[in-house]
Order: C-alpha cells, then structure tokens, then sequence
C-alpha cells in the first residue's frame, strides 16, 4: 500500500510498497482512510522538533475512512462502516480514560522510565507521531492499524462528506478543547494567538459560544484576511503591523477575559540538539504564554492548545500569581467532545470545513507539506485522499 514516510527534517516521502496493516489484537479495525489531513503538529516532525521519529514512520493522525476488517472483540463498529478516527488513542479501560475522561493521558502504552520523567506516569498513543507517543503508524496512508475501535472511532452519517467531518479527528475537538479550557461563554473578550487552522477554529467555536469579541492575532496577513472574510464580525491583529496590546485594551479595558495559544514550540531549530543535550526539551519560541499573561485581565484565564515539550522561556510566575490567572492546557481529548461536535456540524452550527484549501491525491504529500509549512499558495489546511 501507500503510505506518506518521514525520513529527516524536511524529508517526507510517499512510498508505494509498504505492507498492509494487520489486526493484531482482538480490539482492533484495519480502516481504508479516505480523507487524511496534515496538522500543524505534524510540522514540528517535518522540522525535526520532536525525538523519537526513525525514518521511514507512517505520518498522519487527523484521519478517516471506511472498516475494512475487524477484530473479533469490536462491538461498535462493523465492516463498511464510515467512520473518524481519534488522533490520541486511548484504551477506554485505564484511570485516566475511565475516571476523568481524558483520553489523551491514556496510560496504556508502558512509558520508560524517561519518558515518565518527561511526561509523568503517563505516555498517551499519538498515531503517525514519534516513537515517545507509541509509535503507532499513521494514518497518511491507504491503510491504518486502528488500536481500541471501539473507544477511537465515531460513525459519522453518510449525508454528511468527508470534508465536513474529518477535522473532527483532531482540529475541531482542539478548537473547542481551547475554548473549554478558557471557558469562554457569553459576552467574554477572548484573543487567540495563531491564525493557522487550530486558531481559526477556536475562533469560530469560541463566537458560537457566544463570546463578545474575539481577536485572532498573527503575522501572516493571507491568513488573518482568510479567517476575516470565513468569520463575520471577527478582528484581526497583524502583530508585525500594530502593538497587541494596544490594540485589546481599546476594546478590553481591563485587559482580555481569556486568552488562547494556538502556535505552540513555534520551529526552533535548535529543539533536538537541545534535547539530546540535556535530556529535557527547552524551546526557543515566541514568547506567547508570556504575551497572553501581559494580555489577560485580573482574574482572567489562559489556555494553551499550541504544543509544548520540555522547559519553555521564562514564564512570568509573578504576573500569572499577582493577576489571580487561571492557566490550563493539554493535548485535546477528542473522544470527551466528538459526539457533542458531530451534532453541532450536523446543526450546521459549527463549520469545521471552512479552513480546507486544499485537497490533493496522497502522493503529493511531499509538496503539500511544504506549502502548508512555508504558508504559500494561500493554505491554511490540507487534505489528501488515498484513493483520487
Ligand atoms: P500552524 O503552524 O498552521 O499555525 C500556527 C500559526 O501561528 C501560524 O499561522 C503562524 O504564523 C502563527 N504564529 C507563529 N508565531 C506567532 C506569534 N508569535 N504570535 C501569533 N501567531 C504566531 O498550525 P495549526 O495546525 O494551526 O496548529 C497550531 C498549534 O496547535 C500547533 O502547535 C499544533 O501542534 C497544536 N495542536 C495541538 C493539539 C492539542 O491537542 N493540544 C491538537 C492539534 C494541534
Ligand atoms: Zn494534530
């Protein structure tokens, strides 16, 4: 079969000869993915900011398809169904997926003693995203091994196309996830930093929450016009152009109620170096937590979607203390939000397919990457599909 390879920084490859993926434990699905989606996650592995990649991984983890063969302990789901698929795979079984529903801190997959110290007592399944994240292969490919079906798919209905329902894999739930979060809600002043596909989407869940203005804040101005013209009513900052500060207190007095991370470890170069260095991560990134603190009233909130590893800058401890912030954040657990969201796009009350620019065969994955990491072409979100 097809499946899209890392092979280094920058080296993304599709090779036409890979082996099928089998079930292998008796709560799998073997899925034939149709839509597969590249995430601004998958960024950080093409810039070669994340341990653990051996070169010739399956990339992708925002994707769906059709059953193609089940194991003989799934219960939901049956061959032929259409389903998505969750990008963190959880077990359904452990405390974490269990007692608080967070299926990203899934303890299933046996962390070693590093990856404990890294990330506590807990390695969640990512699919298609590092060998530190269980090194599932992904789903950038004609086929995909699905682990626990049962918990990590979600049979979508057939009047409703790929494209309006793919993203629920991942973006759509993260966007929301934002918003929870930073419990936004009616009449809240609410700045999301980062324009890319994650940050125009919790723009969008954060005005069908109601809030009251909502700013998305970038320095790439295609972007910021793009989600202008997609979400009436919402205001955009170029921060290379304007001073952000200024800009949000001419609305926000106070300061804004919530502010949100959409950019995360934004490329540094230096990450793996680093890494290998000192064990643990520190990233060289924008100081955005630090800008947000600056940013949010008294009493206001801070949430972070964008991803982090390791130490990142200096935070500002004083000013989140003295303010009395609330600061949360996490990998999103799709599986607590996806029924809520699939009724919602049913509703036509969320759009998760407006950020979609571009939809291309599988095979020109390599050149999809680079145009959504070097923001050309206009693309904010890309979309292939194995079978065009
Ligand atoms: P993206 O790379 O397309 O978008 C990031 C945007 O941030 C870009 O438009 C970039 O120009 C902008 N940016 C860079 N520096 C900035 C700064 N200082 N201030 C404001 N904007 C700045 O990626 P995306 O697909 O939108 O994903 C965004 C982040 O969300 C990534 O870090 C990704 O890993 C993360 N993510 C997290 C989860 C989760 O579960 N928490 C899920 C999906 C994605
Ligand atoms: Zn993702």
């Amino acid at each position: 079969m097809k499946a899209v390879e890392w092979h280094g920084k920058k080296d993304v490859r599709v090779n036409s000869k890979r082996p099928m993926p089998l079930v292998t434990d008796p709560r799998d699905v073997v899925l034939q993915v149709t839509s597969s989606a590249i995430c601004g996650s998958d960024l950080h592995l093409y810039l070669g900011n994340m341990l653990g990649m051996v070169p010739g991984d399956i990339l992708g983890h925002e994707f769906m398809g059709v059953v193609h063969e089940v194991g003989p302990d799934v219960k939901s789901v049956k061959k032929g169904d259409r389903v998505v698929v969750c990008f963190d795979i959880g077990c359904g079984e452990c405390y974490f997926c269990s007692k608080l529903q967070a299926f990203s801190c899934c303890g299933n997959t046996n962390p070693s003693q590093e990856e404990k110290a890294m990330y506590g007592d807990r390695t969640a399944g990512f699919f298609g995203y590092s060998h530190l994240t269980g090194g599932y292969p992904g789903g950038q490919a004609e086929y995909v091994r699905v682990p626990f079906a049962d918990v990590n798919t979600l049979k979508v209905p057939e009047n409703l196309s790929d494209e309006k329902v793919v993203l629920l894999s991942d973006i759509l739930p993260t966007a929301w996830h934002a918003n929870e979060l930073g419990e936004v809600g009616q009449g809240d002043v609410v700045a999301i930093w980062g324009a890319g596909p994650v940050g125009i989407l919790a723009a969008h869940c954060a005005q069908a929450r109601g809030a009251k203005e909502v700013f998305l804040i970038d320095a790439v101005q295609y972007r910021l016009d793009f989600a202008k013209q997609k979400l009436p009513g919402l205001r955009t900052i170029n921060f290379k152009q304007e001073k952000v500060y200024e800009a949000l207190r001419k609305v926000a007095s106070h300061g804004i109620d919530v502010g949100i991370d959409a950019v995360g470890m934004h490329y540094a170069d230096s990450v793996l170096h680093k890494l290998q260095m000192m064990t643990m991560l520190e990233t060289d990134t924008p100081e955005i937590v630090n800008d947000i603190v600056y940013n949010v009233r008294k009493g206001g909130r801070v949430s972070i979607v964008g991803a982090y590893a390791g130490y990142t800058n200096h935070f500002n401890l004083g000013a989140f203390m003295e303010k009395s912030l609330t600061m949360r954040g996490g990998q999103t657990p799709v599986q607590k939000y996806w029924k809520h969201l699939l009724e919602l796009v049913q509703k036509s009350q969320l759009n998760p397919s407006l950020v979609i620019t571009h939809q291309q065969p599988l095979e020109k994955a390599p050149e999809l990457y680079k145009t959504f990491n070097d923001k050309v072409d206009n693309c904010i979100k890309v979309v292939m599909h194995p079978g065009l």
